[in-house]
């Protein structure tokens, strides 16, 4: 093997690895939501709920309001409603 194709291949490690570095620990450790926001819950049309919007410290994705917090806050408002 030529020192470019070792090049070539020690260059796709590497991405590979900092995709696993980004994404990895996610997948296996769950995501590090930050606190990012709020929205609007939207369980009504005169709702004023609003919902935690998390952030991942570690990858940046978004949960969109989709989690554990806003699905109380939904279910208490819904509660409250009847
Ligand atoms: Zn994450
Ligand atoms: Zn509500």
């Amino acid at each position: 093997m030529g020192l470019q194709d070792e090049l070539v291949r020690v260059e796709a490690e590497a991405a590979r690895l900092r995709r696993e570095i980004a994404a990895g620990p996610c997948r296996e450790h769950g995501h590090d939501w930050k606190s990012y926001g709020g929205k609007n819950a939207g369980c009504g049309p005169d709702c004023g709920c609003s919902v935690p919007v998390n952030v991942c410290a570690k990858c940046g994705d978004c949960d969109y309001g989709e989690n554990d917090e806003a699905e109380a806050v939904r279910t208490d408002c819904s509660a409250q409603s009847n």
